[in-house]
C-alpha cells in the first residue's frame, strides 16, 4: 500500500488513497493503470472557477453552461414516479435568486443543507412547466475555509468513475509524488524557451492562471514530436555512421543509351531527383532516400534511371511493388523499355508455377539476370541474389523497420535503398513518419496534359453519366467504372460490383467490358489488364485494384460509384488513373453525399487536383490515422499535439533532436541518460531496439 512507499511513476493506480481494485479497473478503461498514465492523461478542457456568473445571468445562459456560487435555501426531495428522484434546490447570490435541480442523486438531498455555500455548474434550461430558468447541476463544490476557487481540469471519464474522482485522484497523485525530473538538458530547454517538465505536468492539470497553461501545453507538445524525432535521427545516424556503402558508377554506357532512347524530354523535376538519386549512390555511404511524387509525376522514369545505375556498376537491383497488379504493370514497361539496352529484367510474381519460381530464383543466384520485379514476397522468400546492390521499394506507405531488416541480409553489402511514395504526405507527416529518410520531391508534371475536370453527381444522373461514357469510348477512348470494396462488407460488395457488371454489359452492348477484382487469379487479371491496354476492352470495370499505379494514357473517364465510401487519398490516386494523356479526362464522383463530412471530401476532389492539398484537407478532418498503412506502421499517437497548427514546434523539436544527436550520435553522454529511458518509455517497443543497445 501506498503509506508504505513512496509514490512513483511506476506505482499501480489501484494503490492510490480513494482508488482501490474496483475503482482501478474503471480507470483501466481509460487506458491508466499506473501513475504515469495519470500524469499524461490531460484534461480536453478547463472550468475557471475564479470567475464565475451571477443569477442575473441566467437568462443569456439558456442551453449553455454556467458557473453561479450561492447560498442553499431550501432542499427538496420528489420521486415523480418509481425510480426516479428529483432534488430541488433554491439558491441565492449577491443579484438574486436560483434553482439547481439533481436527477437521480437522492443523496444530494442530505448534503446540501441550507446555509452552505457551494459552487455549481450545470447547464441553464427552462422548466416550462414551473415557467422559470432552473440548472441541471453536472457538478458542484462545497465551499469551505480551505476551498479555494480555482481552474479545475475537466478529463474524459467513464461510467462509474466521476469526474470528481478523477480530478481528486490527479490532485492526490501531484501532490504525493515528488518533482518529475526533466529529461531535456537545460541548455536545449532554455534555447527553445521550454519550461521545466515538472511545472508543465502540473499546469496542464491544475493552471494556476488561464495565461499559464498555453505554455505547459507547448513544452508537452514539444516532447511528444521531440521524442519521435529523436528516435528517427538516432536511426539516420545509424544508417550513416560507419557503413560503408557502395559506389555506384553514376555515368555509364547504359544510361547514356537510356537517356538516348528517351521517347520524350525529362521534366525539370525528373532530373533534379535522378541527379540527388545518383549522387547518393555515388557516395560511400548507403542511401536511404524517399522519392515522393504526385500521381503521373513520372516516378517511373526516376526508378528506372536508378535501377541502370546499379546495373552498369555490375550489381542487380529489386524493385517491389505493393500488389501483383502493379507490379506486372511494372514489368511491362521497364522489362520492354530495358530489353533494348541488354539489360535482363525477371518478374517473380504470383502467377508463376514453383517450377518457374525455381528457375528464376536459379537465375538470380547466379546472376543471369540484372533487375527482378515483383511484390515483397522477392524479399520474403528464399530468395538469393548474388549480387544485390540496390533495392526499390515503391509503396503507398511505410515498409517496416523489420523487412528492411530483411533486406539488409539479402546481400554481403549495405545496399542503397530508394523508396518511391505517391501517396501525397503533408509535410509535417512526412517528417514523423519518413524523418529518417533524405527526401527528393517530384513535384512538376510532364507536359501536355489537360487537367482532369471531376464533378460531384448523384445516383439519379447515372443515366446521363454513361451516356457520356458512352460517347468518350465511340470516339476511340476507354473509361473506368470503380466500385469499393472493403474488407468488411466484401462479399457484399463483390456480389454488387458483379451485379452491376452485368448490368453494364447490357447498357454497353457494344463495346467490350472487362471485370477485374481481387477474387480473380493473379494471372486472370493479368490478362484483363493486358486487354485493357490493348484496347480490347473499353470498359474496365472493377473494384479497387486498379487504385495503384495503372497507367493507360488512352482512359479518359472514370466513373467512380459510391464514392463518399473511399477515403481522399484513395480518391486521389484512383483519379490519378485518368488524364495521363492529352485528352481532357473526366472524373464523376457518384455518390448520394450523407454526412458533411463526406460532402466535404467529395467537393475538395471538385476543387483540386493538387495531391498534398488533398492530403491536408484529409487530415483536418479525420486525423492522421486515415492515411492508408500509416496506423500499421507504429504511427506515434499525438495525444497534444495537431499535426497542423503545431507544424512549427514539430520543426522546432526535429531541428533540436538532429542537433542533439549529432553531437551524442550514441546518446552516450552522462547527461543524455535520461534522455534514452525516457524515449524508451514512450516509444513502447517500437523503437528498434538496436538504437538503444
Ligand atoms: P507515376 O508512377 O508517377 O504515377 P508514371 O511513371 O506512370 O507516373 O508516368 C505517368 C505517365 O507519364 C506515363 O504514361 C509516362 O510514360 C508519362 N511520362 C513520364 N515522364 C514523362 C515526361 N517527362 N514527359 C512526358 N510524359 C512522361
Ligand atoms: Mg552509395
Amino acid at each position: 500500500m501506498l503509506q508504505f512507499g513512496v509514490l512513483t511513476f511506476n506505482t499501480d493506480i489501484q494503490y492510490l488513497k480513494g482508488v482501490g481494485p474496483i475503482l482501478a479497473r474503471k480507470f483501466q478503461t481509460l487506458g491508466l493503470r499506473r501513475v504515469a498514465d495519470l500524469l499524461y492523461y490531460f484534461p480536453f478542457r478547463y472550468e475557471d472557477r475564479t470567475k464565475f456568473q451571477s443569477a442575473l445571468d441566467i437568462p443569456q445562459y439558456l442551453h449553455k453552461h454556467i458557473l453561479l456560487c450561492g447560498q442553499v435555501i431550501t432542499v427538496k426531495l420528489s420521486q415523480p414516479r418509481p425510480h426516479f428522484y428529483i432534488v430541488r434546490a433554491e439558491l441565492r447570490d449577491s443579484t438574486g435568486f436560483f434553482r439547481a435541480v439533481w436527477f437521480n442523486q437522492k443523496f444530494m438531498a442530505k448534503t446540501l443543507r441550507p446555509g452552505l455555500e457551494i459552487l455549481i455548474s450545470g447547464k441553464v434550461v427552462f422548466n416550462d412547466y414551473e415557467k422559470q430558468f432552473q440548472i441541471e447541476a453536472e457538478d458542484y463544490e462545497i465551499i469551505t475555509p480551505a476551498f479555494k476557487p480555482a481552474i479545475l481540469p475537466v478529463y474524459n471519464t467513464t461510467a462509474g468513475l466521476s469526474q470528481k474522482k478523477l480530478r481528486q485522484t490527479a490532485a492526490f497523485v501531484l501532490a504525493q509524488i515528488p518533482k518529475l525530473a526533466d529529461p531535456l538538458p537545460p541548455a536545449l530547454r532554455q534555447r527553445h524557451n521550454l519550461i521545466d517538465l515538472d511545472a508543465a505536468i502540473r499546469e496542464m492539470h491544475f493552471p494556476l492562471r488561464r495565461e499559464s497553461w498555453p505554455l505547459a501545453k507547448q513544452r508537452l507538445v514539444f516532447d511528444e514530436f521531440f521524442y519521435v524525432e529523436l528516435g528517427m535521427a538516432l536511426r539516420y545516424a545509424r544508417h550513416r555512421a560507419g557503413l560503408a556503402g557502395i559506389r555506384f558508377q553514376p555515368r555509364g554506357k547504359l544510361l547514356d543509351a537510356y537517356y538516348q532512347t528517351l521517347p520524350y524530354r525529362l521534366t525539370g523535376a525528373q532530373r533534379r531527383v535522378i541527379q540527388e538519386i545518383l549522387q547518393d549512390m555515388a557516395g560511400g555511404q548507403p542511401m536511404n532516400r524517399l522519392a515522393q511524387g504526385d500521381v503521373g509525376s513520372g516516378k517511373t522514369e526516376v526508378a528506372v534511371a536508378a535501377l541502370l545505375c546499379a546495373v552498369q556498376s555490375g550489381y542487380q537491383a529489386a524493385l517491389m511493388a505493393p500488389t501483383e497488379v502493379l507490379a506486372e504493370q511494372h514489368f511491362a514497361k521497364i522489362e520492354k523499355r530495358l530489353r533494348a539496352l541488354g539489360v535482363r529484367v525477371i518478374s517473380l510474381l504470383g502467377r508463376h508455377t514453383q517450377t518457374e519460381k525455381k528457375e528464376l530464383c536459379r537465375r538470380l543466384a547466379a546472376q543471369e539476370c540484372d533487375i527482378v520485379i515483383g511484390t515483397q514476397a522477392v524479399i520474403q522468400e528464399k530468395v538469393i541474389f548474388k549480387k544485390l546492390g540496390f533495392v526499390i521499394i515503391d509503396e503507398q506507405h511505410r515498409f517496416g523497420v523489420v523487412q528492411r531488416q530483411l533486406l539488409k541480409e539479402k546481400s554481403a553489402e549495405n545496399v542503397d535503398l530508394l523508396v518511391m511514395t505517391a501517396t501525397p504526405i503533408p509535410r509535417t507527416l512526412a517528417l514523423t513518419v519518413y524523418g529518417d529518410l533524405d527526401r527528393s520531391i517530384i513535384d512538376e508534371m510532364p507536359p501536355g496534359r489537360a487537367p482532369v475536370r471531376t464533378y460531384r453527381a448523384r445516383p439519379a444522373e447515372r443515366g446521363k453519366i454513361l451516356e457520356l461514357v458512352r460517347r468518350e469510348c465511340q470516339q476511340g477512348f476507354q473509361a473506368y467504372i470503380v466500385y469499393p470494396l472493403v474488407a468488411e462488407s466484401e462479399k457484399i460488395d463483390l456480389k454488387a460490383a458483379v451485379e452491376s457488371f452485368a448490368q453494364l454489359r447490357r447498357i454497353f452492348s457494344e463495346f467490350e467490358l472487362g471485370l477485374l477484382h481481387g477474387r480473380l487469379k493473379a494471372a486472370e487479371k493479368a490478362a484483363v489488364m493486358q486487354k485493357f491496354r490493348d484496347r480490347e476492352i473499353q470498359i474496365l470495370v472493377a473494384t479497387t485494384v486498379i487504385e495503384v499505379g495503372v497507367d493507360v494514357p488512352n482512359a479518359a473517364v472514370m466513373v467512380i460509384e459510391n464514392a463518399d465510401r473511399f477515403g481522399l487519398a484513395q480518391l486521389h490516386q484512383l483519379r490519378g488513373r485518368v488524364g495521363r494523356g492529352a485528352r481532357a479526362a473526366s472524373c464523376f464522383l457518384v455518390a448520394e453525399a450523407k454526412s458533411p463530412e463526406s460532402k466535404t471530401r467529395l467537393q475538395a476532389m471538385v476543387d483540386t487536383t493538387d495531391g498534398f492539398k488533398l492530403a491536408e484537407v484529409d487530415l483536418k478532418l479525420r486525423g492522421p490515422g486515415d492515411f492508408v498503412g500509416v496506423a500499421q506502421s507504429g504511427f506515434p499517437d499525438f495525444i497534444l499535439a495537431d499535426l497542423l497548427k503545431d507544424e512549427p514546434i514539430l520543426q522546432t523539436a526535429r531541428t533540436a533532436a538532429f542537433a542533439l544527436v549529432q553531437a551524442d550520435p550514441a546518446l552516450a553522454l552522462p547527461e543524455h541518460q535520461s534522455l534514452r529511458a525516457e524515449l524508451r518509455r514512450r516509444s513502447r517497443g517500437l523503437i528498434d531496439y538496436i538504437l538503444l543497445n
